[in-house]
């Protein structure tokens, strides 16, 4: 063997070098939304249109080894910490437990969770959980079965909870309730709603609406602010701040007593409030999104994308798909998209696709 062979054998495969998701306001991203389907089984007035969307062929969507192989390439390489599978209805993809399992198997200590409409949940949650799965949570704006049917255009109130009711027996902790508040629709309901999350020991959050619907029918007059709720919700409770630090957690969690209680006493549980529009939390931003055809979005609202299924699809290698995720965060808008400060900027433009389209 001659020295110049030996010089040149087998190298340890080379680790693709430790990449960040930072971007130009010293934000780093690691908490990976992975959108897997656009469809959907509900219409939620919020989110799409009475007939649905255009929706994506089967062929334009992430398989699951390429979505499993986005997990990996976010945690390995760009080191992503927590993983959240969303859609569109992620529970309408068969192969969604395949997918849990195939990062689990990767990745044993990651957080894999799911934010999901609930519909068939309880036929979905154990071999969801034997795959890995380590948080749920549940979309329901009220209890209300009627209301529940105005805002969805689905009389699905009952399969909403057999789903929840089955999160909870399986021991996934917490199981979080997301809800958007809406005047004149379920605002009156705030309190009920949050009564009856804490009677069955759901951790509720409620989000502001954002203008992400298909219709283009949000107006800044109709919104129903954090401080609303929490005024509605005090006529009945002790709101108290939650003593844990919020880091860059989009909610505000309250500890929630009886009104009146002392704030020594043990409080019923506790409830979340974002503030997506009237206290913008983009400074903290720490998400970076893949919506269902592989493309990067790095602001919820952006008006760009970068393709990473094509670099997929066309045998580019992990450091190449890592290094383009890198550069289309680096460019992440400061807030809303672009450089506005609040959602009343001018510079604010809606984006084109829908939350169901995006991946909330
Ligand atoms: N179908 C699943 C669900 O409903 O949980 C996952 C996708 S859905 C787009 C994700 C979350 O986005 C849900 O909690 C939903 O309530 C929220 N959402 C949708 N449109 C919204 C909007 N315009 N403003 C605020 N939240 C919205
Ligand atoms: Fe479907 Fe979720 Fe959008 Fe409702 S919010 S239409 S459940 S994707």
């Amino acid at each position: 063997m001659t020295a110049s062979t030996v010089s040149a054998a087998p190298t340890a495969p080379t680790a693709p070098t430790r990449l960040r998701l930072t971007d130009r306001w010293g934000r780093t991203a690691d908490d990976l939304r992975i959108s897997l389907i656009d469809k959907c089984n509900l219409r939620c007035t919020y989110c799409m249109p009475a007939e649905g969307l255009p929706w994506l062929k089967k062929d334009e969507l992430l398989t699951a080894e390429e979505a499993v192989r986005l997990a990996d390439i976010g945690v390995r390489v760009l080191g992503v910490k927590d993983i959240r599978f969303t859609g569109g209805e992620p529970l309408v993809r068969k192969d969604l437990a395949d997918i849990v399992r195939g990062v689990r198997t990767m990745h044993p200590e990651v957080s894999i969770s799911i934010t999901t409409n609930g519909i068939g949940l309880d036929k979905r949650i154990d071999e969801l959980v034997d795959a890995g799965l380590t948080r749920v949570n549940v979309s329901l704006d009220t209890v209300d079965r009627e209301t529940f049917a105005r805002v969805t255009r689905r009389d699905r109130l009952p399969q909403v909870i057999a789903g929840l009711e089955a999160a909870k027996a399986s021991g996934l902790e917490p199981v979080k309730v997301n809800a958007v508040a809406m005047r004149g629709v379920n605002d009156e309901g705030v309190v009920d709603l949050t009564t009856w999350c804490l009677d069955h020991g759901y951790q509720l959050r409620f989000i502001e609406q954002m203008p992400l619907d298909a219709d283009h029918s949000w107006a800044r007059k109709n919104l129903v602010s954090a401080a609303e709720i929490r005024q509605r919700l005090s006529t009945v409770y002790e709101l108290t701040e939650d003593p844990v630090p919020r880091g860059s957690a989009p909610a505000q969690l309250w500890e929630v007593r009886p009104r009146g209680a002392s704030p020594d006493s043990t409080a019923l549980g506790k409830v979340g409030i974002i503030a997506s529009v009237t206290e913008s939390f983009c400074a903290a931003c720490s998400r970076t999104r893949i919506t269902a055809d592989g493309r990067v979005r790095s602001c919820l609202f952006s008006q760009e994308e970068t393709d990473l299924m094509g670099l997929l699809r066309g045998g580019a290698d992990d450091e190449d798909v890592a290094r383009t995720w890198a550069t289309a965060m680096w460019g992440k808008p400061r807030a809303y998209g672009s450089d506005a400060v609040t959602l009343n900027d001018p510079e604010y433009v809606q984006p084109e696709r829908t939350m169901s389209a995006i991946g909330g």
